[in-house]
């Protein structure tokens, strides 16, 4: 009697246990987040790329990050340029389940840092702070729904600023996209957005030896952003709103400029929705705006100078020895001269789905000589 008790009790805790873990279970969305599932929209997505005639070929390849191979793990890359020593510059990219890596220009993994499911970096240069003027590598982290910041060492390690780190209040619903920017009045600010629309630019400060971020502005938009990027000169934010195009904004949080950019939407044949990373190439001749179209693998590019006048658009291809990148979130792109492979600078991409010949592996993040690309639209 008493045995069939306890069977009762034990029973009932594994339903109840079994209801919890299921309940607990990502859903489909968060699991998931972004990546095309649906056979359908796979296969139009392969055959759209197929339009798209100019491609590059990366010639480097990051391992593939800590997650499962079905996993949509891997998001935004960034790039540290080490002064010292450019050939150790150092990609990081973020892993959403679980931190940043850090890897070295030949796609080995030099570090991890376990910090929580990590969505977007960002590296800016120069933040003067105490004494020092120290490089900053940002995040935007959705297991703690926050800002991290962390100094980049030297030697590239990285060094929470944030210890306790910089939550958002629930105005921002899921922490998404981030980037860095600086004005030309020499302020350092970090731009967070959230999926529900809501941007925020916050001053970074430094008081008493600690990091602070200070609410510059607020800006709303109406449906999902994600990628962002700012541009060098310091004057504008860009702001991919994932369904709709991307946004061009003044950067200083007193600035109401505001405009979409007309070739940007769906509109333009070439692209198909989501717009995802965004990223900018400036060399001494040309400043090109870059997108990842994810909806047909490939990316868009804008010239700045040009009013944003779209150049075209390439494909990151298979190639003998490395696989093409497909259904790209986060992108990042340097014309700082690296390495003898690198001479002009690395443009880099998630690969949402990364194979070994026919096998495939956990995602991963490409690595593309800029001269394949500014070869490609370089009158
Ligand atoms: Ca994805
Ligand atoms: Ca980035
Ligand atoms: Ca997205
Ligand atoms: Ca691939
Ligand atoms: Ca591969």
């Amino acid at each position: 009697m008493k045995f069939s008790f306890l069977s009762i009790i034990l029973v009932f805790t594994l339903i109840i246990s079994a209801c919890k873990d299921k309940s607990s279970l990502p859903t489909k969305t968060d699991e998931h987040d972004e990546l095309l599932e649906d056979k359908a929209e796979l296969e139009q997505a392969y055959n759209l790329q197929k339009k798209i005639s100019a491609q590059v070929f990366a010639s480097k390849e990051t391992e593939p990050v800590a997650a499962n191979i079905s996993d949509d793990a891997a998001d935004d890359p960034s790039i540290w340029y080490n002064p010292a020593q450019p050939s150790e510059s150092i990609i990081f990219g973020s892993n959403k389940k679980g931190g940043i890596v850090a890897y070295d220009l030949q796609g080995k993994k030099l570090a991890y840092y376990e910090v929580g499911n990590v969505n977007n970096l960002d590296v800016i240069y120069g933040f003067p702070h105490g004494e020092k003027s120290i490089d900053i590598l940002g995040a935007s982290n959705r297991s703690s729904q926050g800002i991290d910041l962390f100094e980049i060492s030297k030697d590239g390690i990285l060094q929470s600023l944030l210890p306790e780190g910089f939550p958002m209040d629930s105005k921002i619903d899921d922490v998404y996209g981030f980037c860095f920017g600086k004005t030309p009045d020499g302020k350092h600010y970090a731009i967070i957005n959230g999926k529900n629309g809501v941007v925020r630019q916050y001053e970074i400060v430094s008081k008493n030896d600690a990091v602070d971020l200070q609410l510059a502005r607020e800006i709303a938009l109406d449906s999902q952003p994600e990628g962002m990027v700012t541009s060098q000169n310091g004057k504008t934010l860009y702001i991919g709103e994932e369904q709709l195009g991307i946004w061009q904004i003044g950067l200083h949080p007193d600035s109401t400029s505001k405009s979409l950019l007309t070739d940007s939407g769906e509109k333009n044949l070439n692209i198909k929705y989501d717009v995802e990373g965004l990223a900018l190439l400036k060399t001494d001749s040309i400043e090109w705006l870059i997108a990842s179209s994810q909806g047909n693998f490939s990316y868009a590019v804008f010239d700045v100078a040009a009013a944003h006048k779209y150049l075209g658009s390439f494909i990151i291809a298979d190639g003998t020895n490395i696989d093409g990148a497909q259904e790209t979130d986060g992108i990042e792109v340097s014309s700082d001269s690296l390495s003898t492979e690198f001479p002009k600078g690395v443009f880099m991409a998630q690969d949402g789905f990364n194979y070994d010949g026919e096998k495939q592996k956990a995602q991963n993040f490409k690595y593309v000589d800029v001269r394949a690309i500014l070869e490609l639209f370089e009158k």
